[in-house]
């Protein structure tokens, strides 16, 4: 496990989340659970009606990259992160 942090630079906020790398894809690509999706939307940005982000309502300059998807038999959505490739220096 290990810890990444999502920032929205609108609201001044930021959010902690608990990802376990192990279950990413080859590229890795590792969905976030939908307690996780919701729970970083409320944290960085606790209104609706708000256009301020991403997925996530991230917003700024991120550790991950962050992609929406949507469950194609429920239509909730949701998101994924994927870790940056480290540049070659
Ligand atoms: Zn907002």
């Amino acid at each position: 496990m290990s810890i990444i942090t999502i920032y929205n630079t609108f609201h001044a906020t930021e959010c902690r989340l608990n990802v376990d790398w192990s279950r990413a894809d080859g590229e890795g690509l590792m969905p976030l659970t939908h307690f996780q999706y919701l729970r970083c939307r409320r944290i960085l940005c606790g209104s609706h009606d708000c256009d301020c982000g991403g997925p996530l309502k991230d917003r700024g300059v991120q550790e991950v990259e962050i992609y929406q998807t949507q469950n194609s038999r429920t239509g909730e959505y949701g998101a994924s992160v994927q870790r940056r490739l480290r540049t070659i220096d």
